[in-house]
C-alpha cells in the first residue's frame, strides 16, 4: 500500500477528537501503549491516589514499573509483574512566583498544567509536539521540543520527590544535590516512583506559528545554522522525496527583538496559505493554529492540540540525536537512504536542542539535532530498516530517543553514554535489588 492510500484510509478517522486512550484504560482488552504496538506484559495495574498509597504499594511489591500516559513506543514502561499508575495524582501542589517554580503531582500532564499556569500569568520554556503526555514520563525519557536555545523538557526540572524501593521518600533538588540530581532526572523509571516534580517557570508569553512549504535541501545544506536560528523553535518536516523539506514550522515569541519576520519566502520555501498537518494528507484540525495568529505559548509550542489525536495515531516512531556540528552530514546521510526509508515512512522531523548536564540525556554536554521518523505500523519492516539507519548515523555517535524504537546494542549505548556507569551506581543506591528494573533496563542499561 503506498503512503497516500495508507494515510487516506485512516485520515478521516484520525481527524476526530481523541477517544481511544480513555477507551483503552476502560476496556477489557489487554492494556496497550498509546500507539497500540505494544501490549503490556501484565494487566495487574494499581492506581494510587496518595503518597502513602504509593509507599505502601512499593513496599509490598517485589517488582513494578510506573506507567505514565503510555506514549513510549518501546517496552521501557513494561512490567511482567505489576504496573502502578499515578494518573489520579494530578494537582498543582504549589505555585511559587518568587522562586520561579511550580510543583505538581507526577500524574499531571502538560495538557492539564499549561492552561492553569497561563491563567496565573506563567509559562514553561518549551513543550513536546503534543501536550497529552505526563510530566513525569516525559522527563524520565528526556522528551524534547525544538529550538536551538531550548534544553529538553527535563532541563526545566529543579526538584523531584521519589519513592525509592524501600518505600522511603527522597527529595532531590538542583540546588542541593548536585550530581545525584543530574543523574536522577532523566531516570528511565529506574530510580523509583516520581511523586512530585518542580519545574522552572517564567512570565507567560504569546507566540505566532508560521508554516512554509518546499524548502530546497540545498538551502538546508548551505544555511542550516541560519535556518535553525531564525526563531525560538524551528521544525523541518520531510518525506525525503524530491530533495526538499516539505514543511518548515516556525514558532516565534511575540516580543520585541524575538519576533520572526514572516516574509512570503523563507530560504526559497513559500509561506503556506492555510493551516497544515505535518503529514500533508491529514487534516490540520488536530494541529495548533498557524498563519501567524497570536496565541498563548501552550497553544503554539506543541504541533498538536489537546483533545485531538496527535500525529497519525496508528504508527511507530524512532528518533536519533546527532551532535549539532554533524547535523548537515547526518541529514544528507539519511537522505541517501530515501528509497529504503520512504516506503515505510509517514514523515520525518528535524529539530534542534540545546546541550544540558543531565546524565542520560542524549544532549548531555552537546547541543543536538534530532532526526525523527514516524513510521507506518509495520514493525518487521521497520526493525530491518533501523540498523541500516543506525549504521549510517554511527560515525556521528547518534543516540536514540529512550522512548522510541531502536535496535542499537547495549555495547553501543554504553560507548556513547559516558555517564552510564554512574547512572547504574546511583540507581543501585535507591533500588539495590532492581525492583524498578524491567527487560528494557536490564538489556539496555544494566547489562553493561
Ligand atoms: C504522538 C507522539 C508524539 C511524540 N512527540 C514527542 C516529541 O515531540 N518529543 C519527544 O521527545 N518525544 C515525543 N514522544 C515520545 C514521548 O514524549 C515519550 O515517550 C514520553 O516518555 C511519554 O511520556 P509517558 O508519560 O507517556 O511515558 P510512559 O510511556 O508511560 O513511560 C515512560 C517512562 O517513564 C517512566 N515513568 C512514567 N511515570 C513515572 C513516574 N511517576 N515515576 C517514575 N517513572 C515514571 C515509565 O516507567 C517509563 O520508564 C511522542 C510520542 C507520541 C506517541
Amino acid at each position: 500500500m503506498n503512503k497516500r492510500t495508507f494515510i487516506r484510509l485512516f485520515g478521516a478517522l484520525m481527524a476526530s477528537p481523541v477517544i481511544s486512550p480513555l477507551l483503552a484504560w476502560a476496556s477489557k482488552d489487554k492494556l496497550k501503549n498509546w500507539a497500540g504496538n505494544l501490549e503490556y506484559s501484565t494487566d495487574r495495574l494499581y492506581s494510587a491516589n496518595s503518597l502513602e498509597q504509593v509507599q505502601s504499594y512499593v513496599k509490598k511489591q517485589g517488582h513494578l514499573k510506573v506507567l505514565g500516559t503510555r506514549h513510549c513506543f518501546n517496552n521501557i514502561a513494561d512490567s511482567t509483574h505489576h504496573l502502578l499508575s499515578l494518573k489520579s495524582m494530578d494537582e498543582v501542589v504549589a505555585l511559587e512566583p518568587e522562586a520561579h517554580a511550580v510543583t505538581v503531582d507526577a500524574g499531571m500532564t502538560y495538557g492539564q498544567l499549561c492552561p492553569l499556569l497561563h491563567s496565573k500569568g506563567f509559562a514553561l520554556h518549551n513543550l513536546a509536539s503534543l501536550p497529552h503526555i505526563s510530566i513525569a514520563g516525559a522527563i524520565s525519557t528526556a522528551t524534547h521540543g525544538s529550538g536551538e536555545k531550548n534544553g529538553n523538557l527535563a532541563t526545566a526540572v529543579s526538584a523531584l520527590e521519589l519513592v525509592t524501593a524501600t518505600g522511603e521518600v527522597v527529595k532531590l533538588s538542583r540546588q542541593r544535590d548536585g550530581e545525584a540530581f543530574l543523574g536522577a532526572v532523566v531516570g528511565l523509571g529506574a530510580m523509583g516512583v516520581i511523586t512530585k516534580v518542580t519545574l522552572d517557570i517564567q512570565p507567560t508569553y504569546m507566540m505566532r506559528q508560521y508554516v512554509y512549504e518546499n524548502l530546497p535541501l540545498t538551502e538546508v545544506k548551505d544555511h542550516f545554522d541560519a535556518i535553525e536560528s531564525s526563531a525560538y523553535s524551528v521544525s523541518l518536516f520531510t518525506d525525503w522525496q524530491d530533495q526538499r523539506i516539505s514543511e518548515v514550522w516556525i514558532k516565534s515569541r511575540v516580543e520585541q527583538g524575538q519576533a520572526f519576520d514572516a516574509t512570503a519566502e523563507f530560504f526559497g520555501a513559500k509561506h503556506a496559505t492555510r493551516n497544515l498537518h505535518p503529514i500533508a494528507e491529514l487534516s490540520a484540525e488536530n494541529c495548533t493554529e498557524q498563519m501567524g495568529v497570536p496565541g498563548p505559548w501552550y497553544e503554539r509550542l506543541p504541533h498538536f492540540r489537546m483533545g485531538f489525536t496527535p500525529s497519525a495515531g496508528r504508527e511507530l516512531q524512532s528518533e536519533y540525536f546527532v551532535p549539532r556540528q554533524h547535523a548537515v552530514e547526518a541529514i544528507l546521510a539519511v537522505e541517501r537512504l530515501r528509497d529504503q526509508v520512504s516506503p515505510h515512512l509517514m514523515i520525518s522531523e528535524i529539530r534542534a536542542i540545546a546541550a544540558d548536564k543531565l546524565w542520560l540525556s542524549p544532549c548531555y554536554e552537546q547541543p543536538c539535532v534530532t532526526i525523527h521518523f514516524t513510521w507506518k505500523q509495520d514493525w518487521p519492516a521497520v526493525r530491518k530498516l533501523l540498523p541500516v539507519i543506525e549504521k549510517e548515523l554511527a560515525p556521528f555517535k547518534a543516540r536514540p530517543h529512550w522512548g522510541k524504537l531502536f535496535t542499537m546494542s547495549p555495547a553501543e549505548l554504553k560507548s556513547i553514554y559516558k555517564k552510564l556507569p554512574d547512572f547504574i551506581q546511583l540507581s543501585k543506591k535507591y533500588d539495590p535489588d532492581g525492583k524498578f528494573r524491567n527487560e528494557f533496563l536490564n538489556t539496555n542499561v544494566f547489562s553493561s
